[in-house]
């Protein structure tokens, strides 16, 4: 298990974010079904996404605690995360209580 603190520049606005379980992250965008509306760098509590012209881009996936709310907010439904199964709170949480990983925050 791997977590580091890491500098992060623009879209994040010079915040240390928090890396969860590298490369495990289950963010995913469709950036043709995107309209730009930077509603989900908006909600998303860490630097994830980077603002583009006409759209987003994920920037820094390690950086999604998977809260979903990106994806719960987004007009059109380019985004989906399974909530929890990178997050190390919720994993740690599973292999404690031998449950499916769940933070519940
Ligand atoms: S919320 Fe959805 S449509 Fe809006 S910028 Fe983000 S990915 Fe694109
Ligand atoms: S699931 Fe949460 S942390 Fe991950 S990109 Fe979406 S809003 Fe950000």
């Amino acid at each position: 298990m791997e977590a580091e603190s890491e500098e992060i520049s623009p879209a994040g606005a010079a915040m240390t974010g928090l890396a969860y379980i590298r490369g495990v992250t289950t963010i995913e965008l469709d950036q043709s079904m995107c309209n730009g509306c930077m509603m989900c760098i908006n909600v998303c509590p860490h630097p994830v996404f980077e603002a583009l012209k006409r759209a987003v881009a994920i920037r820094e996936p390690d950086l999604c605690m998977e809260c979903g709310a990106c994806a719960l907010n987004c007009p059109e439904g380019a985004l989906s995360v399974n909530p929890g199964v990178g997050c190390a709170a919720a994993i740690l949480k599973g292999w404690v209580t031998r449950s499916k990983p769940d933070c519940s925050c």
